[in-house]
Parts: structure tokens; sequence; C-alpha cells
């Protein structure tokens, strides 16, 4: 059986959404010993990763366990660095800034074909939202079709008639006691109605549609306001920091809509305890939450502001 036979989609009528089935992905690499790490560069004489360099500096493929593959959907791994212990946040600042041209590019590349109608660029840091691969990398998603939470973001565009992240965004410089950092293209802040206790999203000053209506200087910006959240959360409790970071951009169906920003969310309430999706946030799609964003805020901006 090829591995795109192994690939299903059910629609799931009474929640109005589709399930992916993977089936081959039981058989992925779980968290391999650190010597037999298939993103780690091709060493002479040794075994071939994933990778077949001595060397390199940002790498794209296939995901060899696939959730979407041709002719319905797309995934591919960026591994960000060949140094196997660095991270999203120890980035090299130009090297944090190429990352940034390589989404756009695969961006740009997957979101033009017809197979593709939005493309997710996502990292999952940590074994708590698991990880089973502790090297650098993150991973996108084309979807081969609209999927429900950029749909409920085109909604809320129709429900504040007009761009709901530039509407967010207007509040959230008013108040202000919720932006955690700021420099000239991006401001980023924990979200008046945030779901996760330190939940931040990272949204251009400038209505963007996507990467790919970014000038140089944004993307230079968004690096950088990116890499300080994440430092901001390694600081917040001295350990690294868990967390799913997703890329919010217009679908790519044809229909320019929808404005470029960067969700964050961590599963850690404190430094030891996880927050569960338990009975109200299943089974009735509502998160109790035991933070107010804006004490949640407060912290986070000063451990960014420590680790800059
Ligand atoms: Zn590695
Ligand atoms: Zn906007
Ligand atoms: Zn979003």
């Amino acid at each position: 059986m090829s591995e795109r036979a192994k690939i299903a989609l059910r629609f799931n009528e009474l929640r109005g959404e589709q399930v992916d089935y993977a089936i081959h992905r039981q058989e992925r690499t779980f968290l391999p010993a650190r010597e037999r790490c298939p993103l780690c560069p091709t060493r002479p004489g040794e075994a071939p990763t994933e990778i077949p360099s001595a060397a390199f500096e940002i790498a794209v493929f296939d995901n060899r366990f696939p959730a979407f593959a041709p002719p319905r959907g797309a995934a591919e791994v960026v591994v960000y660095t060949d140094a196997h212990d660095a991270s999203f946040g120890t980035l090299a600042r130009a090297r944090a800034e190429d990352l940034m041209w390589v989404w756009r590019h695969r961006y740009l590349e997957l979101g033009a074909r017809a197979d593709v109608e939005y493309v997710l660029i996502f990292e999952n840091r940590g074994v708590e939202v698991g990880v089973t691969l502790h090297h650098p990398h993150g991973q996108i998603y084309g979807y081969p079709f609209l999927p429900p939470v950029p749909a409920l973001e085109l909604a809320a565009d129709e429900r504040l008639g007009g761009c709901a992240p530039c509407a967010l965004l207007r509040e959230e410089l008013a108040e202000g006691v919720r932006v955690v950092h700021e420099n000239e293209a991006v401001v980023s802040y924990v979200p008046y109605a945030a779901r996760w206790p330190y939940e931040a999203h990272a949204v251009l000053r400038e209505h963007r549609a996507s990467l790919l209506e970014c000038t140089p200087a944004e993307l230079r910006l968004l690096a950088q306001a990116l890499q300080a959240i994440v430092r901001g959360y390694d600081a917040l409790f001295a350990k690294p920091f868990p967390y799913v970071m997703v890329i919010h951009q217009a679908p790519t169906d044809g229909r320019a809509r929808g404005h470029l920003h960067v969700e964050f969310y961590p599963p850690l309430r404190t430094a030891e305890k996880l927050k569960y999706l338990a009975g109200s946030e299943q089974g009735a799609g509502t998160f109790i939450t035991d933070t107010l964003p804006e004490e949640s805020a407060a912290a986070l901006r000063e451990a960014i502001a420590h680790a800059a």
C-alpha cells in the first residue's frame, strides 16, 4: 500500500468538520537517541539522515509520515538549523530572518497548488505538546480544504464588518495592559479573551494578508518579535517553555482575505502545572482559565524585557 493510500478524510457530521486518518503515522520515529536523530546532518561515514549534507542552514523536505499528500494537500518539514541542541529562540538573528523568507517561499509555492486551499506553518515545541523529535524544526501542512480555525477568523471579519485582527489590534494598543512586546512592524499581546494562560499573538501593524505582502523590513521585524516572545517564554519559568506556534495567513483558495499574525498556545499554567483540555473545553468548547490575561501579560512582558 502506498503512503498516500493510507490517508483518508472523513467528514464528522455531528461537528461539521473533517477528520484526517493518517494511519502510517503510527510508525513514525518517536524520540530517537540524539545520535540517531533524522534531522541532523549526514556525517561522513555514518548512516544517512533525512538531510544528505554534512552541514546546512535551513532544510525543507516532504514529511515521510504525511498527514496530507498529493493530490490532496501537502506536509513538509522545515529544519531550522543543523545544530541539534538549538531552538527557534537561540537561532542567530540572520537565520531567524532567513526562516521568514523560507516560510514565505513555501506559502507561495504550496498555495499556488490547486489541491491546497490553506497553508498552515507551525511549530510544536516540547514533549508536552507531543513533539517526537527534539531537533529544532517546524512543519507545514497544505490543507485541501479551509480548516475550522481560519474559517472562524474569517467569520469574525464578517461579524465585525471589517478585518478582525486590525480591529483587535487597535483595541489592544488603546488599552495597552496586555501588550508584551512591540517593534516598528509587529505588536505582540496576550489577547483580551486568551484561552491559554500565556497565549500570545504577534500581529503585523499594517494590514498584510500574508508573508507575500510583507516588506523585507517587516519580515526582519517579524522574526525579531517571534524570537523575543520565545526567549521571554524560556525566561518566564527559567526552563524550555513548551508551545504550539501557528502562522495564520490568508487562505490560498483564490479569495484574498485574512491578516497575517502568529499565535502561540503554551500548555503551562505554572512552572510545574499543565493546562489540560477536559470536560468543559472538550465537551462544551468553553475554556476555563484561572489566570486573567492582564496578569499573565504583566509576567510575560517582564520576562521578555529581561531576556532581551
Ligand atoms: Zn538532530
Ligand atoms: Zn487587517
Ligand atoms: Zn489567528
